[in-house]
């Protein structure tokens, strides 16, 4: 009995022994270390781990500048990182860890609004597509569900591979609360030539929800045979009473284009402008030289155009030397005209226009008495207020194209200028002529009873 209790005894003071020891070894004889921040430590996919910071001691005595760290954490990769802290050596040195958690923790986003939506009475509800993109996952589960069974609510719905997940709700109205859409065909802005006959093409009328719409009210005429501007109405319902309006304005035009070609004739070039014109049925001017075939200007003549006259050498030394010089070469000219049509032309061109400032090199103030002068000996001349840019501008087709039909106006008479010794004005013609149907204007040729087009002389 008294064995036992002296067991008792030596084993108690052996474990306190052995546990006071434990605890100087532990408390007093092991360095401690202590970790600033969180651990683990969380974070964000992408971001950098910064050190939060640590501290250590040894008998009271600061030795954090003893710690060793190591371990590394990449930001690029999800997953469970360590961070280890180690001070002191042998049985005297302590490790503590940190962990690192580098996670997702940003929400997918979605192409989805939060706006009403709207769908059609008496048809299903149709998803929008769902584009949803995150910063970690390529792929992202999308999916939309009703909120009740009424589905006048549907939320959708988007969750990346870290459960990260975003919703959008928003309310399905059944309604249909849009207009109809209405096209007026041919365009808002129509020019006729006066007295032409029009037929209004009417316009397309479509709806979101009833389709195509052919019960459409139209207001306002137009009379072809008075010069105006006219405005047509058009107007549609649709079965939810949503209506539409579109008008078109209809202008009835005296808009009038002389299309003028100088320089000419030319094989190759006018003979092909005479057939584009036939082929349009449009008549043109043609103020010619002394140059190219007679038979061109044979076939100007006999296919009724006006044969006009630009002087037969075209040489600016030559015909702004001197009043006598002009007549002489501009009568060489009408000579030829008239030898091979018979026709006596009176209509002519200035070389350069009445406008030039070339002559003055020649002959000062040629050009102030020549303008009176021709009138005098019964000619009447021609410039011109739109260029096709042909004979500097431009040498494309498009740009002939552009440079005259951006020039016209409705207002007033169109003098274009042209020259038909051009292959891009060849290859522009025909198109001109096209804009110039389709616009509403008219196409005259030069007579002795067309109004002079003057330009301001210079010289
Ligand atoms: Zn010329």
């Amino acid at each position: 009995m008294k064995n036992k209790k002296l067991f008792l005894i030596i084993g108690l003071i052996i474990v306190l022994v052995l546990g006071i020891m434990f605890s100087v070894y532990e408390f007093i004889l092991l360095p401690s270390i202590s970790l600033k921040g969180k651990n683990p430590t969380i974070v964000k996919y992408e971001s950098k781990y910064v050190e939060k910071g640590y501290s250590a001691k040894y008998l009271g005595k600061d030795i954090s500048k003893d710690v060793i760290v190591s371990g590394k954490v990449n930001g690029k990769k999800l997953g469970e990182y360590k961070i280890k802290y180690k001070v002191g050596k042998g049985i005297f040195s302590k490790t503590v860890i940190r962990k690192v958690l580098v996670k997702d923790l940003e929400k997918p986003k979605m192409n989805i609004t939060k706006d009403d939506v709207y769908v059609c009475p008496g048809s299903d509800f149709v998803p929008e597509k769902i584009i949803a993109t995150d910063n970690y996952d390529k792929k992202v589960k999308t999916t939309y569900y009703f909120n009740n069974n009424e589905k006048t609510e549907v939320t959708y719905q988007a969750t990346d591979s870290s459960g990260n997940t975003t919703v959008i709700t928003k309310k399905v109205l059944y309604e249909d609360k849009e207009a109809p859409k209405i096209e007026v065909i041919g365009g808002e802005e129509m020019y006729i030539q006066l007295g032409a006959i029009y037929d209004d093409p009417g316009v397309k009328v479509t709806d979101n929800c009833d389709g195509e719409i052919k019960d459409v009210k139209r207001e306002g005429s137009w009379d072809a045979n008075k010069l105006g501007d006219y405005t047509l109405t058009y107007t549609a319902v649709d079965k939810a009473g949503n209506k539409a309006t579109a008008t078109r304005r209809v202008i009835v035009s005296n808009g009038v284009i002389y299309l003028t070609f100088d320089d000419g004739p030319n094989s190759g070039t006018t003979n092909v402008i005479l057939d584009i014109l036939k082929e349009e049925g449009v008549k043109a001017t043609f103020f010619v030289t002394n140059n190219g075939p007679d038979e061109l200007i044979k076939r100007e003549y006999d296919e009724g155009h006006t044969v006009a006259l630009h002087t037969a050498t075209h040489d600016y030394s030559i015909i702004y030397s001197s009043d006598e010089a002009y007549f002489n070469d501009l009568y060489s000219v009408q000579n030829r005209v008239k030898r091979i049509t018979g026709y006596e032309s009176k209509i002519i061109r200035f070389p350069g226009g009445a406008s030039n400032t070339i002559s003055r090199r020649y002959n000062s103030g040629i050009m102030s008495r020549l303008t009176k002068e021709v009138v005098n000996r019964g000619f009447k001349y021609y410039d011109w207020n739109v260029s096709s840019g042909d004979a500097g501008s431009t040498t494309q087709a498009s740009g002939v194209y552009s440079n005259v039909v951006n020039s016209l106006r409705h207002d007033r008479v169109n003098m274009v200028l042209m020259h038909d010794i051009k292959s891009y004005t060849r290859d522009a013609i025909r198109d001109i002529i096209r804009y110039g149907k389709n616009n509403g204007y008219r196409f005259e040729k030069i007579t002795m009873d067309t109004e002079m087009i003057t330009q301001r002389v210079n010289n």
